[in-house]
């Protein structure tokens, strides 16, 4: 799978390393961490040879996320009631003029977040926070300790147990705050919180709040009426509501993802579209058209303009953000309807570099398609059911020294 001239690099790295510690190489590595849908375990495969790395065993299948950075992933691991820590193994360092690779086996780091029932995690400004839906509280932790092994834990309450989230913003929490009468049912708000678990101002009121996502310097949760979106105020974060405006259809976003390079989140709406927004001002929502119902969707963080979004008929679309429409099919893997349990084994993509990977649980395989041609290129046997996937990597220099890393430029 690997390209030839990344091999070489690769190659000449190890060697490098020996002989000649002052010569810079130019290091291309990704991985994909791939969980089972039944299986208690994450497969890390490295996308550009198609190997698997290391078969790393946790306590019950897993959701999957990854750092901004990289270095690490977290497998939230719901009926588990645990969270583990994977170190990636690979992290970049910022050398001003370049950007540094080092790479390392991936392991499990002994940080173990413990709780009952994680679902949702969260990553803002360096602080991750998981919430643990049958205690009602999030747990929030830096990844430097995370990576280290051992987490110092803060924990942030919520009014009672129901199934969503907090974030870590800043010197404030951000938490949902669940239905009066019955927390079962969806959240109906966002508190803020200092430090002392006090409620500063308002609740911001989001009915059926379910969604979050950042993108850039915005973070947004997605309500029934349309979006809360916060910023960094002075005194702490800012809330507004941005309504969805009267021309959309009846329906509401409860997944949203933010966009990487260009500011938009992207959000479903109904079962067979998407809605591309842009939520300064009063808002922007372009909706898109699907042929199928929705599986599932996806940023390019390499590509800005692109997402990603598969659908139930097996096809994986490519829609430019920009001008929203699709702008590329492709026939992936047989159907998977969306009848039936919504945690029944279906696809999932991630971007990997050059690559868009498509997980295929039935097939028990990982479907490569080159992000450019928007072609197959390959795929990856990894067994078992693939289901939740998170790719880490990019390309980097490496002096060769990776021990002390001391040199000049
Ligand atoms: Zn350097
Ligand atoms: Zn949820």
């Amino acid at each position: 799978m690997r390209k030839s001239l990344l091999a070489s690099a690769a190659l000449s790295l190890a060697f490098t390393a020996l002989a000649m510690p002052a010569m810079a190489e130019e290091v291309t590595e990704w991985r994909l961490f791939v969980s089972d849908h039944s299986d208690p375990k994450v497969t890390v495969v490295d996308a550009l040879e198609g190997a698997t790395i290391e078969t790393i065993q946790i306590k019950a299948p897993a959701s999957l996320y990854r750092s901004k950075g990289g270095e690490a992933v977290f497998a939230v691991q719901r009926n588990g009631n645990i969270v583990n820590t994977i170190s990636s193994g690979i992290a970049f360092e910022d050398h001003g003029d370049h950007g540094d690779i080092k790479v390392a086996p991936p392991k499990i780091t002994g940080a173990e977040i413990a709780g009952e029932y994680p679902v949702h995690f969260v990553e803002h400004d360096g602080q991750l926070a998981v919430f643990f839906d049958k205690e009602g509280v999030a747990r929030v932790f830096s990844e430097r300790d995370a990576l280290k092994g051992s987490v110092d834990l803060r924990a942030v309450e919520a009014d009672a147990p129901h199934h969503w989230v907090a974030v870590a913003f800043g010197d404030h929490d951000l938490v949902s705050v669940p239905h009066p009468e019955d927390p079962s049912k969806l959240p109906v708000g966002i508190g803020t919180l200092d430090r002392e678990g006090n409620e500063v101002g308002a609740t911001a009121a989001c009915p059926d709040l379910h969604g979050e996502a950042a993108s850039g310097n915005l973070l947004v949760f997605a309500c029934a009426t349309g979006l809360l979106v916060v910023t960094e105020g002075d005194g702490g974060p800012q809330i507004r509501h941005v309504a969805y405006p009267q021309a959309l259809p009846d329906g509401k976003s409860t997944t949203v993802v933010g966009g990487i390079g260009i500011q938009y989140f992207l959000g479903n709406y109904g079962a067979d579209k998407v809605v591309i927004i842009d939520p300064t001002g009063d808002g922007d929502f372009r909706l898109v058209d699907l042929p199928m119902r929705r599986v599932h969707f996806a940023v390019d963080p390499v590509r800005p303009k692109f997402a990603y979004v598969f659908t139930e008929d097996g096809q994986l679309h490519q829609l430019d953000i920009l001008t929203g429409a699709i702008s590329a099919t492709l026939s992936v893997t047989e159907a998977y309807s969306m009848d039936g349990h919504w945690s029944d084994p279906r696809p999932r993509v991630a971007v990997a570099g050059g690559s868009i990977v498509v997980t295929d649980p039935l097939a028990g395989k990982l479907h490569l398609i080159g992000a450019v041609d928007f072609k197959k290129v390959g795929e990856i046997a990894v067994g078992g059911q693939p289901y939740n996937i998170v790719a880490v990597g990019g390309t980097g220099m490496s002096h060769g020294d990776t021990a002390g890393h001391k040199h000049d430029h």
